[in-house]
């Protein structure tokens, strides 16, 4: 049977935002066996095609229909920097315009070769959630971002992996520019992608999703994604501290009471634990009473804490804490039993905090 596009929608359908299922359902409505969409979902997210012609195992009947009623969306690159650490920093225009920006942070043996490659997506352009000391969120909300605009960003960097340091991407962290859990739909089609067998294949042991403490969000991903890693950006360990840097902690539905009883339940309903991460500002939450009570926050459900140093951002007022301080600070948790590790900010040679280089180049 031929084709028939007029009976999909007359606005061109972006097929990278689309699932398996979808593009499934797609072919079949336009006349197709159902195996034709899972060929498409191949091209379009196992290997990489950008245009119809090379699907050639799609008959051209087919490939012709898709290509006068659906649109194959995608991200141009526009800049890079690459610091002296090795880490990669890359500007993408989406289709809007609006750019994002996409980090590849080799984790390197003594002998330089990648044990670990990962890379931190942008899930947004700009941010609600207005978070005081983020360059992102000093620039408010824009735009979400497609499943497919965000496998595309693994997928530039996969290539940029496979060049310098001859393997591929190993691990995908959801902690560039945006609240992923914000744009909770995308967010998990492109885990779906990312892990599908005839996508990108990875485990989902590998993905990392980080938010700010969205209490329904959290309880809602257990469900969803209950083998995704869950980070949950803390910062400060009382509603006091963490309100006056994080806006969405001074609402109930989302102040530490709610994000406890979140995490609680994430905790029980996946087996996994929570990391949380703590980005230590100096003077602010770096003295002993805060690890104090940050332990008390760690001791709600299984967790570990990653402390990250600050690369402080022109303007926004706070400042790194000093090795001594961050020394002292570990001592403490430790000795209460907390799991810590700690995060040496990267590429900080190239506007390596998050939203720096597009607010820059925005
Ligand atoms: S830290 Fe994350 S959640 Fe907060 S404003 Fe920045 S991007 Fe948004």
């Amino acid at each position: 049977m031929d084709p028939k596009p007029s009976d999909i929608a007359t606005d061109p359908v972006d097929l990278k935002a689309m699932s398996r299922e979808e593009l499934e359902a797609l072919a079949e409505r336009m006349g197709q066996p159902r195996f034709r969409g899972r060929q498409l979902f191949k091209w379009l997210f196992g290997k990489g095609a950008t245009t119809f012609e090379e699907m050639t195992d799609l008959p051209k009947a087919f490939r012709q229909a898709l290509a006068e009623t659906a649109v194959l969306g995608t991200i141009t690159p526009v800049a890079m920097q690459t610091a002296r650490d090795g880490t990669v920093k890359r500007l993408f225009s989406l289709g809007s315009g609006e750019r994002i920006e996409t980090v590849l942070i080799p984790d390197c043996d003594e002998d330089g070769r990648a044990k670990r490659l990962t890379v931190c997506v942008s899930s947004q352009v700009g941010c609600a959630m207005a978070c005081s000391f983020c360059a992102t969120g000093q620039m408010g909300f824009r735009q979400n971002l497609t499943a497919g605009e965000i496998v595309d960003q693994v997928r530039f960097m996969n290539d940029e992996a496979l060049e310098r340091f001859g393997r591929t991407v190993t691990n995908v962290v959801y902690m560039g520019m945006g609240e992923p859990l914000l744009n909770y739909d995308h967010v998990l089609r492109s885990v779906a992608l990312l892990t599908d067998a005839d996508g990108f294949g990875l485990s989902p042991k590998r993905l990392t999703v980080s938010t700010v403490g969205l209490a329904r969000r959290i309880r809602q991903f257990a469900h969803d994604a209950p083998r995704v890693n869950l980070a949950v950006s803390l910062h400060a360990p009382t509603d006091e501290k963490r309100s006056a840097i994080m806006p969405v902690n001074r609402r109930a539905a989302t102040d530490l009471g709610a994000l406890r009883e979140a995490i609680r339940h994430y905790t029980r309903q996946t087996g996994r634990r929570v990391t949380y991460e703590y980005c230590m500002f100096a003077g602010f939450n770096d003295t002993d009473d805060d690890a104090r009570a940050l332990a008390g926050v760690a001791a709600w459900a299984p967790s570990k804490v990653n402390l990250i140093m600050y690369n402080p951002v022109e303007g926004l007022g706070f400042s790194r804490t000093s090795e001594e301080r961050l020394d002292a600070f570990i001592r403490l948790l430790v000795r209460r039993g907390v799991p810590v590790t700690v995060r040496r900010s990267r590429g900080q040679d190239i506007d390596a905090a998050c939203g720096q280089l597009a607010v820059k180049n925005g």
